[in-house]
């Protein structure tokens, strides 16, 4: 992945998507196959192998949107980094607030999935976030920093990972946050990769913002200081929708 604070734009699919929706990734490589973007599409499951191989050889990636924490062995359901990997996937979603709300994954979970990931030398996109609750109590900056502090892994660099700042009340819900509760959070983010890893790398790492992003507001939230691009849910299932989106990083 190209960094330098390079503009990243991640379209989650969740568990959407069949085989006739691969169509949406060729639109999406046929208008920006040769993009300085970083764009990346991560399908379910089941259309990582044939989503691979349509954007092979052009500069969108597919990413997935788990692994589990071992590389191989007995664990019925579960797909292992050594797996992605094989079908040409190098990209990883993890703690995204609803596999750390259905399938209980917590901080240390993350961070064992980040480190087999970095070790396998994949990139991971770590989503960090607060509930609506834990913004209402006045403890946003407390749940975040916390977060990232226990769900980064020591093998942590400002080139494997990504970190997304996504709302939890901002998911799916139309609800977007204001573009200084964006800075703020984002500036949180920032600061804490410094006292961990100092200025160089934390003036370096990415930090995207996701939680109902559309093509409506997406131009205004790539213009926040701090914001290097968008975790995109709903919006990018259509590549009419997902392209209006990129495109509007240099209106
Ligand atoms: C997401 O899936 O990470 C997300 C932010 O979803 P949506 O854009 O639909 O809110």
């Amino acid at each position: 992945m190209s960094n330098a604070r390079n503009k990243f734009i991640a379209g989650n699919w969740k568990m959407n998507g069949t085989l006739s929706s691969l169509s949406e990734i060729e639109v999406i490589k046929s208008l920006f196959g040769e993009t300085t973007y970083d764009i990346v599409i991560l399908p379910p499951a089941t259309l990582l192998a044939e989503a691979s191989k349509i954007v092979a050889g052009s500069k969108i990636k597919i990413g997935a949107q788990n692994c589990h924490q071992n590389i191989s062995g007995a664990h019925t359901g579960e797909i292992s980094v050594l797996m992605l990997k094989d079908i040409g996937i190098n990209i990883v979603l993890l703690g995204h607030s609803e596999r750390r709300t259905e399938s209980m994954e917590n901080n240390q979970l993350i961070n064992l999935k980040a480190e087999t990931s970095h070790n396998c030398k994949l990139t991971t996109i770590i989503c960090v976030g607060e509930t609506e609750l834990e913004r209402k109590n006045g403890n946003t900056k407390k749940t975040i920093e916390y977060q990232l502090l226990n769900s980064l892994p020591k093998t942590f660099t400002e080139d494997n990972t990504i970190i997304a700042y996504e709302p939890v009340w901002a998911i799916g819900t139309g609800k977007t946050a204001t573009a200084e509760e964006i800075h703020t959070a984002h500036a949180i983010l920032r600061n804490q990769i410094k006292k961990l890893k100092g200025t160089a790398v934390a003036s370096k790492l990415r930090i995207l913002y996701g939680g109902s992003v559309n093509k409506e507001n997406s131009s205004e939230i790539f213009q926040i200081q701090g914001v290097d691009g968008a975790l995109v849910g709903g919006a990018s299932l259509l590549s009419a929708d997902f392209s209006s989106i990129i495109k509007s990083i240099s209106r």
